[in-house]
């Protein structure tokens, strides 16, 4: 969508509180904890992998309410022993500062106060309830270039897109106009002559619609760049497509789609997030993996294993069933299981040396050195 440059100071995500059965949608670590687990003893497996550095970061874009990293943090905690000469720090990127004050309430430790500047880059300060310091940003730009391992959980979705059409002209970009028709609403309409932004669209695409994500591409971008130079590792996980889908911006309010040119500023509007074109961005400076289906990436990481042990320590009826549904609806094809897909970034030396192509002499494909995108191979 042609995205007028907004201020970070006004629209949908700033001063509401959206995520959850009360608000307009539901995110994984909202309906179950084995969602951020698993994410957890992703970050851990990389960290061991990649050589336990003696500190890092973990970064997050767009935390919500600060659920996913809670449940992570709980991780943290429950493998204090590994951890415990590590130095942890936690960098929360958010715009919102109605959620960012939700973040605080769910991960500060409420006996040390929280120090706040608006006028700064590091608009907030605080210590989590197991002792880490946490620092939120607007941008990723003011995150202090370290070590550092980068979590992205239903982000890219939300970033603008431009829109654009094939024409017997050409392509055209698809623009928002008010509707004069209508009050309060708006129309789409079709540019009359070429845009600035006809540069995104690939030489050789096929399609005769396309939605282009730019700020994601500048993100991917930034993420790579730090990744090459630093170390660590980036993991995106998000609804989308491998650069085959062709309309899919649209609105959500109260769990309902709403058309997106009705009231605006009132609803969540979203689009599939272009997984090629996310790869394509990181320009070779990182290898990238996946994308792969979140069923197929929970059950690598083990949401069986993790769902049985969480099932044998309670008789309670209602828990079990929330566990169960839980699964379910991470799980089920039909739902968020094949819909959602996990992409990692990571240095190209983490990979190096292996073959992930299948061997000449095997039938199988080498299991992947990244937890997650292969099967888990028990040592
Ligand atoms: N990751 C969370 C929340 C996803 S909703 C979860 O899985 O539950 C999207 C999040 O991104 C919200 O926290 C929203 O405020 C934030 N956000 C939206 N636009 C952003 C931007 N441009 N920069 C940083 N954060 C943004």
């Amino acid at each position: 969508m042609q995205c007028y440059s907004i201020p970070k100071v006004q629209g949908y995500y700033m001063n509401h509180d959206m995520l959850g059965e009360e608000g307009d949608f539901i995110t994984s670590p909202e309906i179950s904890q084995m969602f951020g687990e698993l994410l957890g003893i992703w970050f851990v497996s990389e960290w061991i992998a990649a050589g336990k550095n003696a500190a890092f970061q973990l970064v997050e874009l767009g935390p919500g309410k600060g659920t996913l990293l809670g449940d992570i943090l709980r991780v943290f905690s429950q493998l204090g022993s590994l951890l415990k000469n590590c130095d942890i720090s936690l960098h929360l990127v958010e715009v919102s500062q109605k959620l960012s004050e939700i973040q605080a309430l769910t991960l500060t430790e409420e006996k040390v106060p929280l120090e706040r500047n608006v006028e700064s880059p590091v608009y907030m300060k605080g210590v989590t309830k197991s002792g880490i310091p946490v620092s939120w940003y607007r941008d990723l730009q003011d995150v202090p270039k370290e070590y550092s391992f980068y979590l992205a959980h239903e982000f890219f979705d939300v970033l603008p897109v431009h829109k654009f059409q094939k024409t017997p002209h050409g392509w055209r970009e698809v623009l928002v106009d008010i509707d004069p028709q209508v009050s309060d609403k708006l129309r789409f309409v079709l540019a009359p002559c070429a845009t600035p932004a006809e540069a995104f669209i690939q030489n050789d695409e096929t399609r005769d619609h396309v939605e282009v994500c730019p700020e994601a591409g500048v993100v991917i971008q930034e993420l790579s760049e730090r990744i090459s130079l630093t170390g660590g590792a980036a993991l995106i996980a998000d609804y989308g497509h491998d650069g085959t889908k062709t309309d899919t911006f649209r609105g959500f309010c109260g769990h309902r789609l709403h058309d997106v040119l009705t009231a605006p500023g009132t609803a969540d509007l979203t689009a599939d997030v272009d997984f090629s074109y996310l790869c394509r961005m990181s320009q070779g400076k990182v290898a990238s993996l996946g994308p792969i289906e979140q069923q197929a990436f929970l059950r690598n990481m083990g949401i069986d294993v993790r769902l049985k042990i969480l099932l044998d320590k309670t008789d309670e009826p209602s828990l079990r069933q929330q566990l169960l549904q839980g699964y379910n609806m991470l799980m089920n094809p039909m739902k968020m299981g094949e819909r959602f897909n996990f992409l990692a970034l990571v240095p190209h030396q983490r990979l190096h040396g292996r073959n992930h192509q299948t061997n000449a002499r095997q039938s199988k494909p080498s299991p992947s050195p990244v937890a997650g995108f292969g099967e888990l191979a028990w040592r």
